[in-house]
C-alpha cells in the first residue's frame, strides 16, 4: 500500500474525477493506494491507466452517475465504467475479484500517478480466471 505519492498524502477520503468533471467519485482509501499496477490484458493495454484496488463499498458516486457508461466484453463478468462526455475510464468492477473495484489512479485529485513508478505489471494476458487449474 502507498500512503503518499510524491509530497501528496493519500487522504482517507479522496476525490476522483473524469477529465471533463461530469463524473465525481469519492473513494474511501484508509489503506492508501492498494496494489497499484498496470496490466497487459486486451482492455488495459489500450487504456494504459495505472489501476489500484478498493472494496465495492469504497467508491461512492458523488456526481454524474447518468454520464457513466458501462462496457462489458468476453465473459461479461467485469464492468468497465467510463464518462460518456470525455471518454475517460474511471473504475471497473473486477472480474478476478467481483468484490472489488479497480480505479484509475490518474483520476485522483492532486495525485500524479507517474510519481508511483515503477508500477508492477500484472499478467493480464493470462487472466487468473482463464488459467488451467
Ligand atoms: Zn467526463
Amino acid at each position: 500500500m502507498i500512503k503518499q505519492v510524491g509530497t501528496t498524502p493519500i487522504r482517507e477520503y479522496h476525490t476522483a474525477r473524469c477529465h471533463c468533471g461530469a463524473v465525481v467519485l469519492e473513494l474511501h482509501l484508509p489503506d492508501g493506494i492498494v496494489d497499484p499496477r498496470r496490466c497487459d490484458c486486451s482492455i488495459c493495454r489500450r487504456k494504459g491507466a495505472i489501476v489500484a484496488s478498493v472494496p465495492l463499498a469504497g467508491i461512492r458516486i458523488v456526481q454524474g452517475e447518468d454520464k457513466l457508461r458501462r462496457y462489458q466484453f468476453n465473459t461479461r463478468t467485469a464492468s468497465h465504467y467510463f464518462c460518456s462526455e470525455c471518454g475517460i475510464y474511471t473504475h471497473h468492477q473486477r472480474r478476478s475479484n467481483p468484490q472489488q473495484y479497480g480505479y484509475n489512479v490518474g483520476c485522483l485529485d492532486d495525485v500524479n500517478p507517474f510519481l508511483l513508478e515503477p508500477v508492477p505489471l500484472n499478467d493480464g494476458v493470462n487472466h487468473p480466471a482463464d488459467r488451467q487449474p
